[in-house]
């Protein structure tokens, strides 16, 4: 009884703590609301760069005012985050309609404050941003976040992230391999390393000629600002730049996957895509694939390889002089073989189902070679071809987006023309110049036009449109290069600004990086592992008009083109990531550096 007694008599006074406990909760709670109401909660109807803005680049928010309280706002301020000090206030533009979106768009132009520091947007009835930041070095964290996405990439080794993020790691994966009959060969073929293509497990040689190449294009036009920056890889300290050093990982792979005759087999990859598993947890036999009769190896393969590596022949000469004419070697070997078996097509033999990269003319891809090799060595067969050939694909640098994987003839022109060496050809070298620049031109134009101040149109929301986002500053950072004028430095740095928030989802489509970031990726690994948050620092696909798949197709279908996205590791068509338009992003980010 006693034990009863004190049983009751404690309960008692637990449920009056409890009670006392709860209301107090309550309070409290009732008084955070209160706090919070005025507008701590920083609302998607403002959409700017989460990352930020260079001091002296224009600085642009946008604010959708479709129906509801905040299309009645006016004006804006600028407020500093440590203490929402005002510091600068601005009116807002009037509404434009956006059909890509189906938003009602309002601009906030606050071009005229430069003072670096972290701020936020205030518009009256619509809330407050998330925090940026203003400041010269605004892109260092990202560029350094998106190489790094390289890294989490590597196949073939132990990865780890850590101790900045820790558990983002993986065991070495795929190290035995052997060839599929479709090879031509048999047996063992091990070819370790490379980066996981995307969010499976495959290495595919014509996505990481356009991947590994846009990255060298990268050193080539901005190495003194990429040179110093360490991406903290096993190789950072050994002398080389670390972007060159994480380039290499992937481009060894590519070498391996070049036969003793000069052509390049297609891809690594197993018969069909594995479960969403660790790397090291994919048992499935990854397999070298050809074409599946003789001559077993792809043109489009070969090609880009002889464009990589005729690019690598100069990159690494300074660091590795025999690295470097390893590659010229291999360039030149796979420059013969496919002038010997012009247009080798691929298609997946049967019983394979992974990624197909198809690609009917591969053309376009011994231009690049053609280019490359040219300005790497100056030996007049490269150049010959090169003049013979390219009056067919200059009329491409008229209907951008230029840079893709199946469509490289614009990396092949703009080389010949940023070499412009002795001997080039004076007409084709202006030729390519005039176009690009009037191209450039446009597209700043368009941009800027642009409600949402994206150089993408109706047509470009497809599979990776983040991709062509990006590929449109590439071509613009290009265009610069040819011709410097801050307009099309800014329009470049528009597309970067859509990528990082300033969109209609008001979402960072880079994993980790901003306040608002997507979060679930198709991405194997980040769907495997126990980490909440996905591996930081990788591109989304983006909105893809197409639907290719289960959860996009169910969406309304008058749903206009910008909208057509899910952040579900379900949506492969516009949630995966891809080494192609990382690539890109990196490319943009080296430009935006200090
Ligand atoms: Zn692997």
């Amino acid at each position: 009884m006693q034990a009863s007694n004190s049983f009751d008599s404690s309960a008692q006074v637990n449920a009056r703590s409890l009670f006392l406990r709860s209301f107090l909760l309550f309070v409290l709670a009732a008084f955070a609301a209160s706090l919070c109401s005025g507008a701590e909660t920083p609302t998607t109807k403002i959409k700017l760069d989460q990352v930020g803005y260079l001091p002296n680049a224009p600085k642009i928010a946008l604010i959708d005012a479709s129906g509801g309280r905040s299309a009645a706002a006016q004006s804006f301020t600028l407020k500093r985050t440590s203490d929402s000090a005002v510091v600068f206030q601005g009116k807002l533009s009037a509404a434009v309609h956006d059909p890509t979106s189906g938003d009602d768009i309002q601009t906030a132009d606050f071009s005229a404050f430069h003072k670096p520091g972290q701020y936020y947007i205030d518009v009256p009835g619509a809330g407050r941003s998330w925090n940026f930041s203003i400041d010269p070095n605004v892109y260092s964290r990202a560029y350094y976040l998106a190489m790094r996405g390289f890294y989490g990439q590597r196949c073939g080794t132990a990865v780890d992230l850590g101790p900045e993020f820790p558990g983002y790691t993986h065991a070495a994966c795929h190290l035995k391999g052997e060839f599929h009959s479709s090879s031509g060969k048999s047996g063992e073929r091990d070819n370790v390393g490379g980066w996981h293509d995307a969010g499976d497990y495959g290495r595919y040689v014509v996505n990481s000629g356009i991947t590994t190449g846009s990255l060298l294009w990268a050193w080539e036009l901005y190495g003194p600002k990429l040179k110093n920056i360490k991406l903290n890889i096993p190789e950072s300290g050994n002398g080389t730049p670390d972007i060159l050093s994480e380039t290499r990982w992937n481009l060894e792979w590519m070498l391996k996957m070049q036969d003793d005759d000069g052509g390049v087999w297609f891809k690594q990859t197993s018969e069909h895509f594995s479960g969403f598993v660790m790397p090291e947890d994919d048992k499935l036999v990854s397999e070298v694939i050809g074409t599946g009769s003789a001559p077993y190896k792809s043109t489009c393969a070969t090609a880009d390889l002889a464009a990589v590596a005729a690019i690598a022949a100069r990159v690494y000469k300074p660091f590795d002089p025999k690295f470097a004419a390893l590659n010229l070697a291999a360039a030149r070997k796979a420059w013969l073989w496919a002038e010997k078996n012009p247009n080798v097509t691929f298609k997946n033999p049967p019983g394979i189902s992974t990624g197909e990269y198809g690609d009917n003319n591969c053309k376009d891809e011994r231009l690049w070679a053609a280019a490359e090799l040219w300005r790497t060595t100056g030996d007049a067969p490269y150049n010959d071809f090169f003049v013979k050939n390219y009056a067919e694909f200059d009329s491409h640098l008229d209907s951008p987006p230029a840079e893709d994987w199946h469509e490289v003839a614009p990396m092949g022109l703009w080389s010949y023309a940023l070499a412009n060496r002795k001997g080039s050809d004076a007409h084709a070298v202006s030729d390519i110049r005039d176009r690009s620049i009037a191209t450039a031109k446009r597209i700043a134009e368009r941009t800027q036009a642009d409600p949402y101040r994206v150089s993408l149109v109706a047509k470009d929301y497809v599979w990776g449109s983040n991709g062509v986002a990006a590929s449109y500053g590439v071509q613009l950072l290009v265009a610069n290069t040819l011709a410097p004028d801050p307009v099309f430095v800014n329009a470049a740095l528009d597309n970067l600004h859509y990528l990082l928030g300033r969109n209609t989802f008001s979402l960072s489509w880079v994993t980790q990086l901003g306040e608002h970031p997507y979060r679930h990726p198709h991405h194997r690994p980040s769907g495997a592992d126990k980490n909440a948050e996905p591996w930081p620092g990788l591109l989304s696909g983006g909105p893809n008009a197409g639907r290719q798949d289960a959860l996009l197709h169910a969406m309304p279908p008058d749903l206009p083109p910008a909208k057509v996205y899910a952040d579900d590791q379900g949506s492969y068509a516009s949630n995966e990531i891809c080494i192609n338009w990382q690539a890109a992003l990196v490319f943009l980010l080296a430009g935006g550096l200090k």
